[in-house]
């Protein structure tokens, strides 16, 4: 940390240069304070980060790859990032999810034409379960992913979110489906919640994603997901913010002099780091904060594109592997034990068939992970292939070279992927509003110049920003007396975000 100032010139510093560390940097310094963000890594993004893992040329993400919640946030859609460089790339389909026989589900943005691809009456059923989300789906996630308290400004929207959003996966499918085709969708997208699909609120993340995909779509960002942090940093730099990287911080003595520390930390890092100012007390409920099953995660370089047997598949920027409802239910059961099984459900990504910038001419990336145990040290990656080469035969003759990461490299990569975890930690009843711990304003701590701005408090994982966002008010408040709006005005067109 030899290069980092000392001389007590920043009002804020963060800890973490992810997209919430980020987020908190550009909240803070829109005020006009002085921020400095230190990072671990060599460069900024956290869970965005986009590497040549494979062979020259191809760039792969080594975390996330497709952003609906960066779609439908409305901090990151008040954000000039387009000026800064971000261009988002939205593939035909948003989502394909194959079956046995050729068949195969599809999600397009438009609604008619995803309720047009689902057979028989499930095409209405789909039709009536989201048109009402709609036409105000950007205030409903104002709603949702907005400060707590919530003070909802469309409760009957919200109302009819939470009936939907609390019930499981399971439930929620066979609930409004009889194909298929229609209840495969349902549990590919709960199936994001990384919790066995018959337990309570597991279908959340599912009408989320559902509602998100038609309000925005899922796209990639063009050249890599790391251009999105790029922006977000480029934006922060204008503001006047400083970036420092490779400078891991490990005590909380160590950093320059500031009224406000914000941690893009998990929980129990930001107790170790902090330890001489927060109480032994809370210290020890962070360390009951729980996370969940880890990744397995193959990066591919392939000669052509996957050979899906249905060629919808191969206009889709996301791919679900699993097969029928009952079948991801099964796999994300067995994914909690050691033996995840011989057909673990698998999330593909292919986003050079949208964004050529990926890889040399002719040639793609895929990106393909499967959820297992935590610290699991098995080697998923045959598992992963054979799912893939299930629905399309061929497949492994095209690749040219691989790159597998399990949940230990996965914690190496990235300090806040603790045993491998990717949502910074369960996000179960109990955990889902009292993250860290249960306070109040959970980004706080009981020191008042302290803050937690990870996903690991509300609203959670996925690339938003709004933990950032909500953590760096809260520190604008109660330290600096400002009380700012929140999500700035900028023109949409700017932002790259549809209207
Ligand atoms: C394999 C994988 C796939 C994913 N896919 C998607 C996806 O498709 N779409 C999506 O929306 N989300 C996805 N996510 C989740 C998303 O990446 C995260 O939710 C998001 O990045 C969280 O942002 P953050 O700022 O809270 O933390 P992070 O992005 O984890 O950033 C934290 C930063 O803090 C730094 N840091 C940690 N400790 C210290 C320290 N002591 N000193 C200095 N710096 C430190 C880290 O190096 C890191 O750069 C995925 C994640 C993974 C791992």
């Amino acid at each position: 940390m030899s290069s980092v100032p000392q001389s007590g010139e920043y009002e804020a510093v963060i800890v973490g240069a992810g997209p919430n560390g980020l987020a908190a940097g550009i909240t803070l310094a829109r005020e006009g304070l002085r921020v400095l963000i230190l990072e671990a890594a060599d460069r900024p993004g956290g869970g965005t980060r986009t590497v040549e893992l494979t062979l020259p040329g191809f760039h792969h993400d080594v975390c996330s790859a497709v952003h609906p919640m960066s779609m439908i946030s409305p901090f990151l859609r008040s954000l000039p990032l387009t000026k800064f460089g971000l261009e988002w790339v939205h593939p035909e389909i948003l989502l394909a999810h194959p079956l046995d026989g050729g068949r195969a589900a599809t999600m397009w943005l438009d609604l008619d034409r995803t309720a047009e691809a689902l057979p028989g009456r499930d095409g209405k059923a789909w039709k009536n379960w989201l048109a009402p989300f709609l036409p105000h789906a950007h205030g409903l996630f104002k709603d949702l992913l907005g400060a707590l308290p919530v003070r909802p400004r469309h409760p009957l929207l919200l109302a009819r979110f939470g009936l939907d959003a609390m019930k499981s996966g399971l439930c929620l499918a066979r609930g409004k489906f009889k194909s298929d085709e229609a209840r495969a969708l349902v549990a590919g997208n709960c199936a994001h919640s990384v919790r066995p699909l018959d337990q309570w609120f597991t279908a959340a993340i599912g009408v989320a994603l559902s509602v998100a995909g038609h309000a925005g779509g899922w796209p990639v960002a063009a050249g890599g997901s790391a251009s999105i942090t790029q922006a977000m940093a480029r934006y922060f730099e204008a503001l006047g913010g400083e970036i420092v990287c490779g400078a891991e911080v490990r005590d909380i003595r160590d950093l320059p002099k500031a009224r406000a520390v914000l941690f893009d930390t998990g929980p129990q890092a930001m107790g170790r780091i902090a330890a001489a100012r927060l109480p032994a007390g809370y210290r020890r409920r962070l360390e009951k904060f729980r996370y969940g099953p880890g990744v397995f995660k193959l990066d591919l370089a392939v000669s052509e594109p996957i050979p899906w047997t249905n060629p919808l598949c191969r206009k889709a920027g996301t791919v679900h592997v699993g097969g029928t409802l009952e079948e991801v239910a099964a796999a994300e059961r067995a994914c909690r034990t050691g033996n995840a099984g011989p057909r673990p459900f698998v999330l593909v990504a292919q986003q050079s068939i949208c964004d050529p910038r990926r890889a040399p001419a002719g040639k793609h990336t895929v990106w393909a992970y499967s959820h297992v145990a935590s610290r699991c040290g098995t080697d998923h990656s045959e598992a992963i292939l054979n799912s893939i080469e299930h629905y399309a035969p061929g497949f492994r003759q095209t690749i040219l070279a691989t790159h597998a990461m399990g949940p230990a490299a996965m914690e190496r990569h990235n300090a806040n992927n603790v045993g491998g975890d990717i949502t910074g930690g369960v996000m179960d009843l109990s955990q889902m509003f009292t993250r860290p711990v249960a306070r109040w304003n959970p980004w706080t701590t009981p020191d008042r110049g302290i803050f937690i701005c990870s996903s690991s408090t509300p609203p959670g994982g996925g690339v938003h920003g709004m933990c950032g966002h909500h953590a760096a008010l809260t520190a604008l408040r109660k330290v600096f007396g400002l009380r700012p709006q929140g999500f700035g005005s900028v023109d949409p067109a700017e932002t790259g975000s549809r209207a």
